[in-house]
């Protein structure tokens, strides 16, 4: 076991609901429906994971799901769990949300950023984790927080701004290393700013794989959301990330299978990738 290397805890950070077709993209739902079946509505319910890492000083967050703000109309339909789950979460690890270093994000949508703020009494939102630096990718940050038309019900402001106003926004490049052992690649796909990320384990490297891969089902190259706004960006980087986890025999954490945090990938099959459950 190396002393410098980050030691990580999959939590959670609350699952919601939302279509099978919009969850699996082109996948027919004769397919789809065999790996995850829905319910009455056509529903599929999956988790927001998030990976908390630490080491040294460092305490780290993955992503935050959607945090405990109040809930805006067209949320309802996702069914959120009540409460502020990933507080609930790091709260049963003891780790108090002052303690959190830094908030590393794949992209910056309500699920994945939402629970980096939080609403005051008087009804502001302010940083859920006051003493973190929070990282996206420089397109991401500038998506979310000037968003064209098209993307503005995909960043909502309350959850940005706050960070944002206080200089809490860092944004990395790709290949930059944000932390030593943590890199952030930019792959693009999901979002414009969408980035995985290479973390030193002490078990071995991991990659945090986000949205690039949702579940384990979705390591195949057409496996993706229909929410992706750019397909074939998806589609030509996926393989190249998964062929290098891969390689390094390293497990991939996606960012929303309900079977587990963590998979690791067992074979290429030309530009697929077959996974399996390790946590
Ligand atoms: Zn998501």
């Amino acid at each position: 076991m190396k002393k410098s290397a980050w030691r990580i805890t999959p939590l959670s950070g609350g699952w919601f609901s939302i279509d099978g077709g919009t969850f699996f993209g082109i996948v027919p739902k004769k397919i789809w429906r065999n790996v995850l079946p829905p319910d009455g509505e056509n529903l599929v319910r999956v988790p927001c994971r998030v990976l908390l890492a630490r080491r040294k000083d460092d305490v780290v967050l993955f992503d935050t799901g959607y945090g405990g703000k109040e809930r805006p109309k067209h949320l309802r339909g996702y069914a959120l769990e009540e409460g502020n789950p990933i507080f609930a979460s790091l709260a049963q690890v003891g780790v108090r949300p002052e303690q959190v270093t830094h908030v590393v994000m794949t992209h910056l949508h309500f699920d994945h950023a939402g629970g980096a703020t939080l609403t005051e009494e008087n009804g502001a939102p302010v940083p859920a984790f006051p003493n973190a630096l929070c990282w996206a990718s420089e397109v991401e940050w500038s998506d979310a927080l000037d968003p064209e038309p098209a993307l503005r019900g995909a960043y909502p402001q309350e959850n940005l701004l706050p960070l944002a106003e206080r200089n809490l926004s860092r944004a990395f490049e790709n290949g930059e290393e944000i932390l030593p052992g943590l890199t952030a690649y930019v792959t693009g796909g999901h979002t414009r700013g969408h980035a995985v990320f290479r973390l030193a384990a002490e078990t071995g490297p991991v990659y945090i794989v986000g949205e690039l891969a949702p579940t384990g089902w979705h390591t195949k190259q057409l496996w993706s959301t229909a929410c992706d706004i750019d397909q074939m960006a998806g589609r030509r980087v996926k393989p190249e990330i998964l062929a290098r986890a891969l390689g390094e025999s390293a497990p991939i954490f996606p960012a929303h299978d309900p079977r587990g945090a963590a998979f690791r990938l067992t074979e290429r099959r030309g530009d697929d990738f077959l996974s399996e459950v390790l946590f």
